[in-house]
């Protein structure tokens, strides 16, 4: 049985590319701080309404046969309002995403980020929360959630920076979408020891922004 299931899995992983590195180097060749950059004057030319659509050629998707080199991993939200190839301006093999309605994090997310990390060497990390999250607001007024939207209200409902928060008032959306995103940042650095030494060599950040629907804007919260 074991070894059926390990057959599946690796044939499952092949037919998606997502192979180890043969080299094992930073496969996308760019240092956190570059990689902020990347995405943050990606993000001005979404703003401006000026994108230039990188990485969607021909060429890049025969490239991209080969294998998968992204140079972040974004954590966001669902929303159909906040794509990150789109808020980015960022094409294909770009950015490597983790997408759930409130950008929960928990075990399938951490996999996945770890994946990024230890397989693709990616140098950001950065988790991506949005002004008016829907799933943050139906934590906020107490709906009855059923079925799976119950786990992700739960979820919510279970982290320690909501908890704490202590606001009311106009903006109280806005503090609980921040309070969100920090439970993200701090969740991927403590539950992870790769993650930690990553950070440690100086080849890995993580950080936290949050969008404004408004203009697009993707305003960096904390970094560590
Ligand atoms: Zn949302």
């Amino acid at each position: 049985m074991k070894k059926i299931l390990v057959f599946v899995l690796t044939g499952w992983l092949a037919g998606c590319t997502l192979q180890r590195d043969p080299a094992g180097e930073t496969t996308a060749g760019i240092t956190p701080a570059a990689a902020v950059d990347r995405l943050l004057e990606g993000n001005n030319r979404y703003m401006r309404y000026e994108p230039i659509h990188p990485d969607e050629s021909r060429s890049r998707r025969k490239e991209l046969t080969k294998g998968q080199h992204p140079y972040a991993v974004v954590v966001t939200c669902s929303d159909s309002r906040v794509s990150p190839e789109l808020v980015f301006d960022q094409g294909l093999g770009d950015l490597f995403v983790i997408r759930t309605a409130g950008n929960i994090m928990g075990d399938i997310e951490l996999g996945s980020i770890e994946y990024a990390v230890q397989h693709l060497n990616v140098p950001l990390i950065m988790v991506v929360g949005h002004e008016g999250c829907g799933a943050i607001g139906a934590y906020l007024k107490g709906e009855h959630a059923s079925g799976h939207l119950k786990t992700i209200v739960d979820s919510i409902a279970a982290e320690s920076e909501i908890k704490a928060l202590q606001v009311k008032g106009d903006q109280i959306l806005d503090h609980f979408v921040k309070a969100n995103i920090q439970h993200g940042v701090r969740e991927i650095i403590q539950s992870s020891p790769v993650i930690r030494e990553r950070i440690a060599s100086g080849s890995l950040t993580v950080m936290g922004a949050c969008e404004r629907l408004e203009n697009g804007k993707v305003v960096p919260l904390n970094s560590n």
